[in-house]
């Protein structure tokens, strides 16, 4: 079967981690080789991307509403509540499935102090737009890239993540590059660093640089095309195949939380930042294949993207009204698909309303972009979805 993901890393690369990980100065590399690539004067590496998002409300220290999509990871609005801001859910636009300058504007109230800038499935929003909405307020905003899911995607020929006042990227095992866990903050802001430098970190624990490489070497295995079949019958099947769902917030912050990143994911992430020109290409030309493929589909639609915009493809978002008898008929052809995010963050928060965002949670089906896809397999999967007729 193929795998609705799969890490990015190989075995040879899980190897060189766990030995890589007891150089002492595995961190500081990191921090240099992201500095250089987005051209930041600092970085700073945490457990994950939603702790780093965290970090930067909190050093920001300005407690008020917090405008993001509504279709979106509930980590998000998670972490704003924990670090005591309110989570404001903003409506994305049904096709590009991006928070939209427009949006923004109606959106905008007294109370806002920060803005995340959201390149859900590692897709550009509107940067541009939303900016000139934003300065045209003249009121102090902070405004923070979510680039979670988009290392390496560009808006206008430059990288996502450089255009903020501050930036997030996630190494977590399903984004463009999979560290197993991990995150990092980059900003160019001094006030916001020295800040940020004061933050107080929990360490990591003793052993959980192994324990991390046990867990990445699992995943690598129930991700091979053997094993997967059986691994996300146990996972899918037990668990449920709910296609729409409604994702109570949690309220207290997990134990743990801000952390700093692991030396192992540090290790791997480094490793793989050779690799990164490679991966991207690939997870453009499978969407590249997809594109052109599925375009007369009667029952797909696909994400429109603006002429501004290169992607960098966690996955390939379809949206497709009959959700659930896509996915089966995918799965009875050997191909899984992502059913990520099947909710509005906005209705998990017991919000009403952004259709657009409760649409694109009822439609979308991801596409795999895992750069070990070859094109012979997304044509495979594409000969697959065009024998889906629906109801
Ligand atoms: C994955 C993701 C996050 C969270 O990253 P973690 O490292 O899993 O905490 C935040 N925002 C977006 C848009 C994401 O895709």
């Amino acid at each position: 079967m193929i795998p609705r993901y799969a890490p990015t890393y190989t075995f040879n690369d899980l190897l060189n981690g766990l030995k890589q990980s007891s150089d002492p100065d595995i961190e500081n590399k990191l921090i240099a080789r992201l500095k250089s690539y987005y051209n930041v004067r600092h970085a700073f590496l945490f457990g994950s991307g939603r702790e780093a998002l965290y970090a930067v409300l909190k050093a920001y220290n300005r407690p008020g509403g917090v405008l993001i999509p509504a279709y979106n990871c509930i980590v998000v609005p998670e972490a704003i509540q924990f670090a005591g801001y309110r989570p404001v859910f903003v409506d994305i636009e049904r096709n590009s499935l991006c928070m939209t300058a427009e949006n923004v504007k109606k959106s905008l109230s007294s109370d806002v102090q920060a803005v995340f800038l959201t390149h859900i499935f590692g897709i550009p929003c509107e940067i541009q737009e939303i900016l000139d909405v934003l300065i045209k307020q003249n009121k102090d905003i902070l405004i923070v890239e979510d680039a979670a899911p988009a290392i390496g995607a560009e808006y206008n020929g430059q990288v996502v993540g450089s255009f903020g006042d501050a930036s997030v990227i996630s190494f977590q095992s399903t984004k463009v590059i999979s560290g197993e866990i991990g995150g990092a903050l980059l900003t160019n802001n001094e006030n916001l660093a020295e800040k940020l430098k004061g933050l107080k970190l929990e360490a990591v624990g003793p052993g959980s640089d192994w324990m991390l490489f046990i867990k990445a070497l699992a995943r690598k295995f129930v991700t091979s095309r053997n094993v997967y079949e059986l691994a996300q019958f146990g996972y899918r099947t037990l668990r449920g195949e709910k296609m729409y769902e409604i994702v109570p917030p949690k309220v207290q912050k997990p134990k743990g939380f801000l952390s700093r990143c692991p030396s192992f994911s540090c290790a791997l992430v480094f490793l793989q930042l050779d690799r990164l020109r490679w991966n991207l290409e690939r997870r453009r030309n499978l969407a590249l294949i997809y594109q052109n493929e599925l375009s007369k589909h009667t029952e797909v639609s696909l994400p429109e993207i603006a002429q501004a915009c290169d992607p960098a493809w966690i996955q390939y978002p379809i949206l497709v009204d009959d959700k659930l008898s896509f996915y089966k008929h995918m799965q009875r052809n050997q191909i899984d698909v992502s059913w990520t995010y099947r909710y509005s963050c906005a209705e998990s928060f017991g919000i009403k309303g952004f259709p657009n965002s409760i649409h694109a949670a009822e439609t979308i089906i991801g596409l795999p972009t895992s750069p070990f896809i070859s094109d012979e397999q997304a044509m495979e999967i594409c000969r697959v979805a065009n024998q889906f007729r629906g109801r």
